[in-house]
């Protein structure tokens, strides 16, 4: 179960993972303050969830510091 600073979707509360964090900053600013999961961003941008998961491993790939690297 979640730590207790674990950050919860604006929209629907489900706790998030780091990335949502992250691709949250990316899509909509860097400085919000109020994340998305990504269930919630794909409605929001009328994207199916595939595409925010593709961004986030594009992101990622390019060497984006908001999403830590994946160490696996
Ligand atoms: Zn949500």
């Amino acid at each position: 179960m979640g730590e207790a600073q674990a950050e919860k979707c604006q929209s629907c509360g489900r706790e998030l993972t780091a990335d949502e964090i992250a691709i949250t900053k990316r899509l909509i600013n860097r400085g919000a303050e109020s994340f998305y999961c990504i269930s919630c961003l794909a409605a929001w941008f009328e994207v199916n969830e595939q595409d925010i998961r593709d961004r986030i491993a594009y992101y990622r790939s390019i060497g984006c510091t908001l999403f830590e690297p994946k160490t696996e």
